[in-house]
C-alpha cells in the first residue's frame, strides 16, 4: 500500500517511543504480560483476529522477515479496515511472548493501552484502548492507572504525525466511527 510516511520517520518514531512506557517499571508484572500472551482461546472466546498488524509503512523497518516474529500477508479488502486500503497488509505473531525484540516491537505494542480518536469535528484524542475489543484485561485499563505524561504526550506527538498520511488518518477514523463517546476515557494531555 501506497503511503507517505518514509522509512527514517518511523525510525525516528521507534527511537521516540522507545524513551517512554505507560508507567514507571514493567507493566507486564502486573497482568503477566497479558497483552503478548493472551492465546488463540482467549480470542476465539470474544471472537476476535490475533496478531499485531503494521500500519502502511512499517513494515518498511523491517529488513528481513522472520527475527521474532511470524509474518503473514493479508489483503486490505478482506479485512476490516477502510475502502481506502486496497493491497497488502502485514500482519505479525510473536514467537516467545513475551520475549520479543524490544527496539522492534510494532507501534501497535508500543501504544498500547492508548489509542486515537477523531471527534465528529476532525480534532485528535488519545483514549484508553475500548476493552470490549480485547481479549483479556489489561489492568491499565481496568484499574484506570494513572499512565506516564511523557508517554501520553510522546503518543500523541506521533500520532499527530502519522495521521497526516491519508491512510492512517482513514483508518483512526474509520475505528473511531461507531465508538460511543460517552463510554470513552479520554487522556488529558
Ligand atoms: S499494557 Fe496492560 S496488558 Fe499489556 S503488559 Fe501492560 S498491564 Fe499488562
Ligand atoms: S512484539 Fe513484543 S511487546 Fe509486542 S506483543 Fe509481541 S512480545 Fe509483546
Amino acid at each position: 500500500m501506497k503511503n507517505t510516511i518514509r522509512k527514517r520517520t518511523y525510525a525516528a518514531v521507534y527511537r521516540l517511543l522507545d524513551r517512554v512506557s505507560p508507567i514507571d517499571g514493567d507493566c507486564g508484572k502486573l497482568c503477566g504480560s497479558a497483552c503478548c500472551c493472551a492465546g488463540e482461546e482467549d480470542a476465539a472466546a470474544k471472537d476476535l483476529d490475533l496478531g499485531i498488524y503494521l500500519l502502511p509503512g512499517e513494515d518498511k523497518l523491517f529488513a528481513k522477515r522472520g527475527g521474532s516474529f511470524e509474518w503473514n500477508v493479508i489483503r486490505a479488502e478482506d479485512g476490516d479496515f477502510p475502502d481506502s486500503w486496497r493491497g497488502k497488509v502485514y500482519f505479525i505473531r510473536c514467537k516467545t511472548p513475551p520475549r520479543c525484540e524490544r527496539r522492534m516491537r510494532p507501534l501497535q505494542c508500543r501504544f498500547f493501552p492508548l489509542a486515537p480518536h477523531l471527534l465528529a469535528d476532525g480534532a485528535l484524542k488519545l483514549i484508553l484502548f475500548p476493552m470490549e475489543h480485547l481479549p483479556y484485561t489489561c489492568p491499565l485499563i481496568s484499574e484506570r492507572y494513572p499512565l506516564s505524561t511523557d508517554f501520553i504526550r510522546a503518543s500523541y506527538t506521533v500520532w499527530r504525525r502519522l495521521i497526516r498520511d491519508p491512510l492512517i488518518r482513514d483508518l483512526v477514523a474509520y475505528d473511531s466511527r461507531d465508538r460511543n463517546t460517552d463510554e470513552l476515557v479520554f487522556l488529558d494531555l
